[in-house]
């Protein structure tokens, strides 16, 4: 692609894109949901290039799939290489290295010093399934608890985890059984004349009164915890309270899994987020930016717990895809090399610095929240009442898409737009970006 920024050359969506839509909606699946009509040609870095040559800014990277750049030289050649050498024997039948080869470096990385082990799988909600497998066979214990807000996946354990209704669950029902959910810390919302930190212990405290009133920890087998909501609105934890939880479930017996599907790989400005408060989950699920957009996902944990499952227990036909490995093993080896961390801090200060600014400016903003550059604006009708304002995000989000910027929005309310750049935008496609967005807010 020779353009180096954001380019609109007819109205959007363009004459081809439009036809294309109208052959998706005679044959797709409506529930197959789309936040934009517009259809891609190419995509390199920050850009997407649509079938009417415009060129987008892409601030949502897949929903947070290609945090190292769309088609990355490295990425694209490691699978060149791959795909001319075999695609698939099954893991399960005859192997090969780029399974074991990412296994050792993902344990290297992962945070804690004990012994750990790795299974792959497909996508985000079958990694979830896999450590909750996982959890209950090691532990023998059912019930699984996950926290208010979350978002898991769209498989059955996953959906049962999470929580929005509309579109995740209305409809779906019956869910799994022995799961529950725990409040989660979402500042912004409560109303206690708390500080953030003493909200944060405070709702630790409800997930121990929980153990004591309602549930035996004897039932629990693991908690889930996303380290930074994603889907629920980007909502942060304040600092203490993850380590809290974590403790908890250490003096309890309970299996702490950390889902680092969307906040992982540099996303937040440390390799996974978890590690900003020093944790060190039992298991880790990863997804998305694991393989830059190859469908990959991991479960990483301790050894004692993945070796729970006997042989033929866990895995798939395409568990490990050597394709997807091989990009995952680039995707690494690159994010190490070339520091993505300080690459995400640094375009997140740019981002979370322009949105604060304009929130002074703009009553709509009523919260700008995030770590890195995983960076959500909550909007809402009226700063005091708080309440959700939806059909600006939708308004904003149609804007910036008219003038070449993708934006995706986020939140139990649908009331947030949520930044996901891919590590590797320039410092002009920021700039253009912020500046459609600013257009958009003023434009309100
Ligand atoms: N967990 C988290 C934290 C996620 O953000 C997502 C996807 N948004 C998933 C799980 C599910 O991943 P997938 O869509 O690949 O199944």
């Amino acid at each position: 692609m020779k353009e180096t920024n954001a380019h609109i050359i007819t109205s959007i969506p363009g004459p081809i894109s439009r036809e294309l839509q109208k052959r998706r909606e005679a044959v797709v699946a409506r529930g197959v949901s789309f936040s934009s009509a517009i259809f891609a040609d190419e995509a390199k870095g920050a850009l997407i290039k649509d079938v009417d040559g415009n060129v987008f800014v892409d601030f949502a990277a897949g929903i947070g799939v290609q945090n190292i750049g769309h088609c990355d030289d490295d990425v694209v050649a490691a699978v060149h290489k791959q795909i001319d050498k075999y695609i698939h024997t099954s893991i399960n039948v005859c192997g090969y290295e780029p399974y074991v080869e990412v296994a050792e470096k993902l344990i290297k990385l992962t945070p804690g010093d004990f012994p750990k082990k790795v299974m792959f799988a497909n996508s985000g909600a079958e990694a979830v399934e896999n450590a909750v497998k996982i959890a209950r066979n090691y532990s023998r214990k059912p019930v699984i608890l996950s926290l208010e807000g979350a978002y898991h996946g769209r498989t059955y354990m996953a959906m049962t985890l999470t929580s929005k209704v509309m579109p995740y669950k209305d409809g779906f029902a019956p869910f799994c059984s022995d799961t529950y959910k725990i409040p989660a810390p979402y500042y912004y919302r409560s109303d206690a004349n708390q500080s953030e930190e003493e909200f944060g212990i405070s709702c630790a405290n409800k997930f121990a009164s929980l153990l004591k009133g309602e549930l035996s920890p004897k039932m629990i087998a693991a908690l889930i915890v996303e380290p930074l909501q994603g889907e629920g609105g980007f909502i942060v934890p304040p600092e203490g309270y993850l380590k809290r939880m974590q403790d908890i479930c250490k003096e309890n017996d309970i299996i702490f899994i950390c889902d680092e599907v969307q906040a992982g790989f540099c996303r937040t400005g440390t390799f996974f987020c978890c590690e900003h408060e020093r944790l060190t989950p039992d298991l880790i699920t990863m997804s998305k930016s694991l393989a830059a957009g190859f469908p990959l996902s991991a479960v990483v944990g301790r050894a004692d717990l993945l070796d729970a499952p006997i042989p033929g227990g866990i895995g798939g036909t395409f568990s490990g895809n050597p394709v997807s490995l091989a990009a995952a093993s680039v995707v690494i080896d690159k994010m190490l090399a070339e520091d993505f961390c300080s690459k995400a801090n640094r375009i997140g200060a740019v981002i979370s610095n322009r949105l604060l600014s304009m929130q002074e400016k703009y009553p709509v903003i009523g919260d700008v929240r995030g770590m890195g550059a995983m960076v959500g604006v909550e909007l809402v009708k009226d700063r005091i009442t708080k309440e959700p304002d939806k059909e600006s995000v939708g308004k904003i989000t149609s804007y910036c898409l008219q003038k070449g910027v993708i934006i995706i929005s986020a939140g139990i309310f649908s009331n947030c737009l949520r930044f996901l750049p891919p590590l590797v935008m320039s410092d002009p496609q920021l700039a253009y970006g912020l500046d459609v967005l600013e257009e958009a807010f003023a434009a309100l």
